[in-house]
């Protein structure tokens, strides 16, 4: 772990909108909110599958800020997304070619080197 401030995307809230989502579990006294991740895994070359993995969970009587803080904690979290360095967009780790370029810069990466 490092202790460098998170990296800001562009489609951040995009990003946070379609692959963290927040569930409500359990019962008034012992509720429990968890934050789960979109995963995405290839079932096949062009077939994405999404699955959701609970990543994180909060009292269910957590603040909106202590929600907004474990979701960008989520965000900032390498297992699950990273920036690539070509587009600095945020991605899901299954959109990374390899860790640090995304799969749309690959293939335009490609597409150039073959011309
Ligand atoms: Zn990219």
């Amino acid at each position: 772990m490092s202790d460098l401030p998170p990296l800001s995307a562009p489609n951040d809230a995009d990003i946070q909108a379609e692959f963290i989502r927040v569930v409500s579990v359990g019962g008034a006294l012992d509720g429990r909110l968890w934050l789960e991740v979109g995963l995405i895994r290839w079932t096949g070359p062009h077939t994405p599958a999404l699955t959701w993995q609970v990543a994180d969970s909060l009292p269910a009587g957590a603040s909106a800020e202590a929600v907004t803080t474990a979701q960008t904690a989520l965000l900032n979290d390498a297992r699950y997304f990273a920036v690539c360095e070509r587009c600095g967009r945020r991605c899901p780790q299954g959109w990374m070619l390899d860790g640090v370029t995304c799969q749309a810069c690959a293939e335009r990466f490609l597409e150039h080197l073959t011309e």
